[in-house]
Formats: structure tokens, C-alpha cells, sequence
């Protein structure tokens, strides 16, 4: 039997994988492959495969046997296509080990360059370089790196003891240290390590190689790690490959370089090569912020007022390899991408690709762009864009014609504006998003250590760094607004506060800032609202042809109705009357009518608020011209329209004249142990008809003068909700029915309308098939159906909910994403049992999940007819529904 093959190679122009490997190669590695295979430069090297990552778990941390002869032979060949070998005294080959998930997680694993340097092996590359400064300059990082990744000895203090050498000897840029200098450092760097680990920092090339991949795959089970799959939703089974990739270096003095880039703006979408780099340095010092990078385009350098020269006009002719290797990798990859290079000596080298993160106004203008430019069709450009990062753009941001007090400004690196309270750390961060506030997180810079703060902040502001720092990268990928680099800013996190022109900001003052202009601004800026215009609204017009499902959205208001419109909401999908009866005009009347004796007294107060009702429907009806309106009648307990506290009823006693000891009473008789299971939904209409009937007399009356104002027909669709059983409906339909035709004889017109209920229970959702026969729609109420599957409380989930998260018991939190597996497959009971008795029973979701991309996937499978979801979620819905449609019918193609 043939062994497994747990290694695949690399390089010179071939390569045994491929970018459609991924999932076995990881992310990196399959593209390392897939460049190779395009003949673009690319150091040789070969991808320790995900395989390896799974058994290594799944064995007690032990890797399989014959990884140990595949990695040998596959090193071997690499030293050969190089022209060194690993461990060699004179001509050594050097490595960088390097993880890769199938998922681009950034900075959560650890990369070591320069492995296979020792005491010996870097006098050989000092002679073949014929450059001392250079050979003890990789080591010392080498040192640095291992140590802090494998062996556990923190970076600081290796940037302590090289910030001391400086200072002593009055350095300011590592570049100024000579070979003598530098190989001082690495003596005090063996020292430290020594006495940190109290064996030496180790010789032997293997022992490196092998400790750096373990440190790989132990990585993939970091504290780090495990938090960045949690809020991507990456399954820990997926692994982590290894890349062990023969070095080139930036770091050979002036004609050498590192730098990163998009192939377009990240930020805009702008169709032009956007990045940084930095000569003589390797690596990471690009992101690190240790020095400030320079811009790769002249045009970009006169934008940013930068004096060092570009790339462009530096290495010209490494800039024109560089955009030539752009436009291919655009033409093969068909998307934007992101991509990090080093130059050796005025040659370059490519050392990764990947589809570039971006923000969703830059989402919106590439997709749109690469249409146009014929590199992908209409259909594609509907899928490239993420909708719910079309969040970023249904913000408000700042009004351009605002008073501002702009008291710094620093790099525009993730658009959007918030307004928040100071915090300086990200722990006080999340704690502060669990009160409920909204804070800015300002720091020197972040590291991964941050990516629970700024998932918690409204905006990011950093001192340090550039606009590809870790805070940039980070805040864009989760669509935080951030800016980056305001070196004006000093930050005393001791006395918790900063200072920038004589003014001190403290923790817990309100500043705003705007990561599309780079603006740090005093206080709160009004803000204006979103708007669906140009290539946003292009997208959604492309999305629409591809579109199955309406969207409709929740709304009972006309604000929110109209907002809802000009997101192109097709009618209302759960209009909550109780919200109407909470206005201060008419909650009297309502507890009035609570507070009645018998029906008798409950009509009066009940004829108080008909006229009001009524208005409402007939705005909503204006406002959506003949779009599907459903209304829910009333749902919640009635004790929730009384006062709670003694206090709150000697108040409502004294300014309605209701007496005290009655309202108390009441209370006392409404009080439920339980009321999400109490008395409410239908189980009101049953016990007090007279509102229901209220309530369906306000919407057919509404309908018809909305339909002699607007000259559209108004078909109202009544819902009756939590019914669990069919009597219960068709009790309350029969009703309905007779308000609707004595509406028809005194206003001597035809009503046309329909009566559907909401499905809620697990009950409603067997019994579909008789409950069809009566009701004309069902519409899904998810938060309810979920509550009452899983028997979990939505308001109390939060004590055990993140329990249950890190457990692993739950991946997904229900009340976001629809569960498919058990609340999902009543759904689809329902709707099929719905549909066997009524055949094309209009059907639709009326719970938050409408507005969440991953159960509107859902609901495209199951068939339903719309989703409705609150105004500013339209958008998302319509994009995620048309990808949905897009999704099946492919799925239909390959079968
Ligand atoms: P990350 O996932 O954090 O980006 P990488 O594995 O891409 O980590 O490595 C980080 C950086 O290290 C790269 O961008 C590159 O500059 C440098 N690097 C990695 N491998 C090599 C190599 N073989 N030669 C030179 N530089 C390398
Ligand atoms: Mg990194
Ligand atoms: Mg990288």
C-alpha cells in the first residue's frame, strides 16, 4: 500500500498543489502552490498538509509516522533548487515556517524567519553573502522570533535589551547597528534565554525546524485562535497547515525591501495599487510599525505628503514587476487581492496572495468594477459582496455641514464615524458593550490580544501604525471605523487619559471619529442617514433580477415604514399594533379598557382607540401603495400595559384618577409566572373579543380609506397570533370575518382581505396541515417558535448562553441564526403540511432572523414566499436572499 502523502512541494515555476487544495493545503499554501503553477517567483518550499494537523489531535499530539521522511525529502529537494542545504557550515539553506489556515485567520498564528541559522551556520551565510551585518542581523531576528514563538521567551525582552543597546550607544534606527553591534546583541540575547529557560538557545537545525511546526500546530489550539474562530464561525476541525519556505531577504541593504499590498484600494475600491514597503527589512516590520513605511506609488506618496521616496520611483523597475504580477494575479484570480512581497537585490519574490479583506463600500465598487472591466459577469458580482457587511454602510456618518472640534487627525483606516466614550483597554472595552455603552478604543497600537476590545468598541483609534497595522486590518475586516497613526495623540494609560494640543481627553469623555477622513473630534457629531445610492444601489438592482423571495420589512410606524421603503422593502411583514397602544395619548384609554369589569365597560375605552388604530393603518397602507401589509393583533399580556411599582401606581392613580387600590389589584390578578407562556397571542382575542374586533374593524376601515386616497387597492392581512390549535383560530376568524362585513355594509363597499396566523409554537407547526385549512398565510415567528423549541427563555439565555458557547454545546447563537436542525425542521414541517392543505399558501418569516443572511438561506430552501426584517436590515436581506436563489440554482446545476 502506498504511504499517504502528508507533504506537497513547491516552486520553480510547478507545483503538486493548487489554489482549488485549499482545504487540505490551507489558504496560504495553496496559493504558494497555485502562484508557483502560474510561473510567478516564488521561493521554493512545500505545505505540511491540514491532514497532518487533524491527526496530530487526534493522536495525542503525535505526528504520523512517515511525515517525518517526507519532510526530509521534500527539504532536501528545496536546498537543491536553491543551490544550499539545511545545516550547512558554508552554505546553509535558511527557512521561514509559516501556518496557514483554510481560512485567512491574520495574526492569529505565529511565523519564524531565518530558521536554521546557529552559532555556525551564519558565518557561512556572513561568507556566501560577503555581508557580516546582514548574516548577524537575520540570526538575532531569528533568535527573537524562535524564541518568542517556540520556546516562549516574550519579545519584550528582546526589544528591552535592544532598545538599552541603543541607547547606550546612541542608535536611533536598527539599521544604523553594524555587524559588531549586532553581534553583540545576539550574546545578550542567548544570555536572557538562558536565564529565562535555563538551557540554551538551541543548535541543532532540526530540533528548530521540527520545534517551530509543532509551535504551528500547537497554535491552532491558542487561546488566540480559539477566539478568532468563535466570531468567524470556523469549525476547529478544519487544521492548520504548515509552509516551510526557503528564505530570500529584504534585509540585504538598500536595493532589498518587504511590503505589503492590495491590488486595489481595500478601503475605496479605487482601481489603484495601494500598499507600503520598507528597504532593508524583513517581514513583519512592515505591520509592525517599527519604522514608517514608505508608499508604494508616487501618487500615493504626494497624497500622503510623504517627503521618502516611493517604491515607483525608488526601484522602478522591481514597481514594474510588481504591477505586472497585480494584473495577473487579478486576471487568474478574478477578485482583488492581497498580497505580500520581498525584494532580494532587485529581484522580487512573491510570498503570499489571497482575496483581499474589504470594506463593503470597496466591496460594492470592485464587484461593481470587475463586471464592467469583463472580469466577472453580473451574477458573480452579486456574490462577491457580503450582506452583512452592508451594515457598515446602513450607518449614519458624519454631517458634512456639523460643527466639529477636530483635535487630531491620523490615517483614514476603516470608514465609517461612531461617537463613544474613551476607554484604553480592551477588557474595560467589552466590559463597557455589556452595560449597554458605546466606547472608542483608543490605544498606541492593538495586537491579537485586542480583537475581543475592538469587536466590543464602535470605533478604534490607534497611535501607532499604518494602514495596514494589525488595528487597520482588524477594524476594516469586522467593519469598524478606525484611525490609525495619530502621533499627535500621547496615551498615559496610567492616569487614563490623552492629550493632543493642550487638550486632555479622559476615560469616559465622548469623542467622535471618522475613519474616512482620519478626524478625532471632541464630543458627539450629529450624524446623517444612509442612503441607497450609486454603486450600492446598482448592486441591489443586479441582485433583484437574481431575487425569488420578497423582502418585506417589520415596521409600525411610519418613520419606519418610509425608511423601509427607500431601502425597497415590498410591504410590511409584521406590523405590532401593541407598540401603538404604548403612545401616551392612548395608554389611559388601553388601561381603562384593562381595568373594566365586564365587556360593557371595555367597549367604551375601546371606542377611544379605534380612531387612533385606524389612523395608524391608514398611514402605514399610504406609505406601502398597495404592498402587502400584515397586521398582527394584539399579542403581549395586558399586565404589561399597567404600572409595576407602588410608586409607578400612585402616579398613573394620580394623573388618570383611576383609584390606587384598584390598579393594584389588578396588577395583582394579571400577575403570571410565566407570562411568554400566559395568558397572550390568541388566548386575549378568546377571553376578550372586543379587542381583536376593535382592531379588525380599524384595518378594514383603514383599508378603504387608504384605498380611496391612494386609488390602490389595500388588502390587508390579518394575523392571529401564538394559535396553537385550529379551534382557536377559526373562533377567532369567524370574528373577523363578521367585523369585515359589517364594515362592507356601512361603508357600502367589498373588502378583499385575508386571515392568516403566525407560527409559534411547535404545536402550530404539526398541526399545519389543519390549520391551513382555515388560514390563508402563515407567517414564521421565529423568536417565539425558537423560544419555545429549545423551552430558553431569549430574556434569560444570557446567564448560560456564553456557557453554552464556550462549551462548544452551541456554535451559534439560536436567537441570531435560525437553528436549521430543530427549530428549522418545523419550519419545514409546517410549511409543507400548510401547503398540502392549502396549495400555495403564502408563506414568511416574520422573526429577527429575517434579516440574517445565513436563515434567509434557510427559508430560500424551504420555499418561503418572503422574509421580513426591521428597515435598515432590507438591504442585507435582499442581497442574501438573491445570493440564497443564486446558491440553489447552482447547487440544482450540478446535480
Ligand atoms: P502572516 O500569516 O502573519 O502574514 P506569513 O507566513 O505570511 O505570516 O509571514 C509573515 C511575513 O514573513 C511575510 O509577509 C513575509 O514578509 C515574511 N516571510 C515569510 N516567509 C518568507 C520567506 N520564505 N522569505 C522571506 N520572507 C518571508
Ligand atoms: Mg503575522
Ligand atoms: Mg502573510
Amino acid at each position: 500500500m502506498a504511504e499517504q502523502k502528508w507533504v506537497y512541494s513547491f516552486g520553480d515555476g510547478k507545483a503538486e498543489g493548487a489554489a482549488s487544495m485549499r482545504n487540505l493545503l490551507g489558504g496560504k499554501g495553496a496559493n504558494l502552490a497555485e502562484m508557483s503553477n502560474l510561473g510567478l517567483p516564488v521561493p521554493p518550499g512545500f505545505t505540511i498538509t491540514t491532514e497532518v494537523c487533524t491527526a496530530f489531535y487526534a493522536n495525542d499530539r503525535q505526528y504520523p509516522a512517515e511525515l517525518a521522511s517526507q519532510v526530509e525529502a521534500a527539504l532536501a529537494a528545496v536546498g537543491q533548487s536553491v543551490g544550499a542545504s539545511f545545516g550547512d557550515a558554508q552554505n546553509p539553506l535558511l527557512v521561514s515556517v509559516r501556518s496557514g489556515a483554510r481560512a485567512s485567520m491574520p495574526g492569529m498564528m505565529d511565523t519564524v524567519l531565518n530558521l536554521g541559522l546557529n552559532d555556525t551556520t551564519v558565518e557561512g551565510l556572513a561568507l556566501r553573502s560577503g555581508d557580516k551585518r546582514f548574516a548577524y542581523d537575520s540570526y538575532r531576528r531569528f533568535i527573537q522570533m524562535y524564541s518568542d514563538v517556540v520556546l516562549g521567551v516574550d519579545h519584550h525582552n528582546f526589544e528591552e535589551i535592544l532598545e538599552y543597546y541603543k541607547e547606550e550607544h546612541e542608535f536611533n534606527l536598527d539599521t544604523e547597528l553594524t555587524a559588531e553591534d549586532w553581534l553583540r546583541v545576539i550574546a545578550l540575547y542567548k544570555e536572557r534565554i538562558e536565564e529565562e529557560l535555563g538551557k540554551p538557545f538551541p543548535q541543532d537545525v532540526n530540533e528548530q525546524l521540527w520545534g517551530a511546526i509543532g509551535a504551528v500546530f500547537g497554535s491552532w489550539r491558542n487561546a488566540r485562535a480559539e477566539t478568532y474562530r468563535r466570531l468567524h464561525n470556523i469549525p476547529e476541525g478544519w487544521g492548520t497547515a504548515v509552509n516551510v519556505q526557503a528564505m530570500v531577504f529584504g534585509n540585504m541593504g538598500e536595493t532589498s525591501a518587504t511590503g505589503v499590498a492590495f491590488t486595489r484600494n481595500p478601503s475605496t475600491g479605487e482601481h489603484a495599487i495601494y500598499g507600503e514597503f520598507l528597504v532593508n527589512a524583513q517581514g513583519e516590520d512592515v505591520v509592525a510599525g517599527i519604522r514608517t513605511p514608505q508608499s508604494l506609488t508616487k501618487k500615493a506618496r504626494l497624497e500622503a505628503n510623504d517627503r521618502k521616496p516611493s517604491m515607483e520611483e525608488a526601484m522602478p523597475e522591481v514597481f514594474v514587476q510588481l504591477t505586472d504580477v497585480f494584473d495577473r494575479l487579478e486576471k487568474h484570480y478574478r477578485d482583488m487581492q492581497d498580497v505580500e512581497f520581498t525584494v532580494q537585490n532587485g529581484k522580487l519574490w512573491m510570498l503570499q496572495t489571497r482575496s483581499g479583506k474589504r470594506t463593503a463600500r470597496a466591496a460594492l465598487k470592485i464587484a461593481i468594477d470587475m463586471a464592467r472591466e469583463g472580469l466577472i459577469d453580473e451574477k458573480t458580482a452579486v456574490t462577491r459582496v457580503d450582506p452583512a457587511a452592508l451594515d457598515q454602510l446602513l450607518h449614519p456618518t458624519l454631517d458634512p455641514d456639523a460643527e466639529r472640534d477636530i483635535i487630531a487627525t491620523g490615517l483614514p483606516a476603516s470608514p465609517g464615524a461612531a461617537s463613544g466614550e474613551v476607554v484604553f483597554s480592551s477588557d474595560e472595552a467589552a466590559s463597557a458593550r455589556a452595560e449597554g455603552r458605546r466606547v472608542i478604543l483608543v490605544r498606541i497600537e492593538t495586537s491579537p490580544e485586542d480583537i475581543h476590545g475592538m469587536h466590543s468598541a464602535v470605533a478604534i483609534l490607534t497611535t501607532r501604525g499604518g494602514m495596514t497595522s494589525h488595528a487597520a486590518v482588524v477594524a476594516r475586516g469586522m467593519g469598524r471605523p478606525c484611525v490609525s497613526g495619530v502621533g499627535s495623540i500621547r496615551i498615559d494609560y496610567k492616569a487614563e487619559q490623552f492629550t493632543v494640543m493642550g487638550v486632555t481627553v479622559k476615560k469616559g469623555d465622548i469623542i467622535t471619529v471618522d475613519g474616512s477622513t482620519g478626524h478625532v473630534i471632541r464630543g458627539e457629531v450629529p450624524m446623517l442617514q444612509p442612503e441607497l445610492s450609486g454603486d450600492f444601489a446598482t448592486l441591489m438592482g443586479w441582485a433583484d433580477t437574481y431575487r425569488r423571495m420578497k423582502v418585506r420589512t417589520n415596521a409600525e410606524t411610519p418613520v419606519d415604514a418610509m425608511t423601509a421603503r427607500k431601502f425597497g422593502a415590498e410591504g410590511i411583514g409584521l406590523c405590532r399594533t401593541e407598540h401603538m397602544f404604548f403612545d401616551e395619548a392612548r395608554i389611559v384609554a388601553v388601561r381603562q379598557m384593562i381595568l373594566a369589569d365586564d365587556e360593557k365597560g371595555r367597549r367604551a375605552p375601546l371606542q377611544k382607540i379605534l380612531p387612533m388604530q385606524r389612523d395608524d393603518f391608514r398611514q402605514l397602507f399610504v406609505i406601502m401603495k398597495g404592498l402587502p401589509v400584515t397586521i398582527r393583533l394584539l399579542d403581549p399580556p395586558l399586565h404589561e400595559f399597567l404600572p409595576k411599582t407602588p410608586e409607578e401606581i400612585a402616579q398613573v392613580s394620580e394623573t388618570t384618577g383611576m383609584p390606587a387600590d384598584k390598579l393594584a389589584r389588578r396588577v395583582q390578578e394579571l400577575h403570571e409566572f410565566n407570562p411568554m407562556l400566559g395568558h397572550r397571542g390568541c388566548r386575549l382575542g378568546i377571553t376578550y373579543p372586543e379587542i381583536y374586533e376593535m382592531q379588525a374593524r380599524a384595518i378594514f376601515e383603514a383599508a378603504i380609506e387608504a384605498a380611496n386616497e391612494t386609488g390602490e387597492a389595500v388588502i390587508p392581512e390579518v394575523m392571529i397570533p401564538l394559535v396553537a390549535m385550529k379551534g382557536e383560530f377559526d373562533l377567532l376568524r369567524e370574528r373577523i370575518v363578521a367585523v369585515a362585513g359589517a364594515v362592507e355594509k356601512e361603508r357600502g363597499t367589498s373588502l378583499e382581505y385575508q386571515i392568516g396566523t403566525m407560527i409559534e409554537l411547535p404545536r402550530a407547526a404539526l398541526m399545519a396541515r389543519e390549520i391551513a385549512k382555515s388560514a390563508e398565510f402563515f407567517s414564521f415567528g421565529t423568536n417565539d417558535l425558537t423560544q419555545t423549541t429549545y423551552g430558553i427563555s431569549r430574556d434569560d439565555a444570557a446567564s448560560f448562553m456564553n456557557d453554552y458557547m464556550a462549551k462548544k454545546l452551541i456554535s451559534q447563537d439560536p436567537f441570531v441564526s435560525l437553528d436549521p436542525d430543530g427549530v428549522g425542521e418545523l419550519v419545514s414541517i409546517a410549511a409543507e403540511r400548510g401547503r398540502e392543505a392549502r396549495p400555495g399558501i403564502k408563506l414568511g418569516i416574520c422573526g429577527e432572523h429575517g434579516g440574517d443572511p445565513a436563515s434567509i438561506a434557510f427559508c430560500e430552501g424551504v420555499g418561503l414566499n418572503y422574509v421580513s426584517c426591521s428597515p435598515y436590515r432590507v438591504p442585507i436581506a435582499r442581497l442574501a436572499a438573491a445570493q440564497a436563489a443564486l446558491a440553489v440554482a447552482a447547487n440544482a446545476g450540478h446535480d
